[in-house]
């Protein structure tokens, strides 16, 4: 089938002179494999994706992403934070503490979400042996912060360590996507193959 061009398109150019504009703007052809669903996106915004982290998109600036949107990434489980006595904790990078849960634990899965709240569902197994969930309050990851250099925040240098604790005590997840656009991400060409993706190298051994 032969497509029509739009610029030649008597309509579409009447429509422009219209709106006042000789712009042909810009717009991305839909693809599934690099750009979410929009069933995806209300399960990401719902109750998250349950996955590995190496299957996480790693995005150039080390923000972690699924396709076309940026997510932040958590254990979904109470006994692991009390296991490894660590307030529950989300990442929205590729930091020193994930790369260690990857090294260290693989097979651990992470929530990977991209609901900005002030409570995330944890599993929780209670008394009686059921598993339940429940909502726990979250605090963002200072290595991930230190990874981003998120605000200047610096988290081994000493002469900041008073600034550094602010950006912390301060931080908001609403004022982070600000800087780093959640959705929809436009990637060009070339920046699939020069990200250190994770998702490639978990493909094989699946
Ligand atoms: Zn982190």
């Amino acid at each position: 089938m032969e497509l029509i061009d739009f610029k030649e398109f008597e309509p579409f150019n009447q429509l422009r002179k219209k709106i006042g504009t000789d712009e042909f703007g810009f717009f991305e052809l839909f693809d599934p494999a690099i750009h979410l669903t929009g069933s995806e996106r209300s399960d990401l915004e719902n109750h998250g994706l349950l996955l590995r982290p190496k299957n996480i998109r790693v995005l150039p600036d080390r923000t972690l992403a699924i396709k076309n949107s940026r997510v932040l990434a958590y254990i979904p489980d109470e006994s692991w934070y009390r296991l490894h006595r660590e307030y529950p904790t989300y990442h929205l990078a590729l930091c020193s503490q994930l790369e260690g849960l990857i090294a260290e634990y693989p097979a651990q899965e992470v929530l990977v979400t991209t609901k900005i709240a002030d409570d995330y569902k944890l599993l929780k197994i209670r008394s009686s042996g059921e598993v339940g969930t429940a909502s726990h309050g979250l605090v963002v990851c200072k290595h991930c912060l230190h990874v981003l250099r998120y605000r200047d925040y610096d988290e081994y240098r000493n002469r900041r360590r008073g600034y550094s604790q602010r950006v912390l005590n301060d931080f908001s997840l609403r004022e982070f996507y600000r800087f780093y656009q959640q959705y929809p991400l436009s990637f060009g060409k070339s920046s699939g193959s020069d990200s250190p993706d994770l998702s490639s190298k978990a493909k094989k051994d699946e």
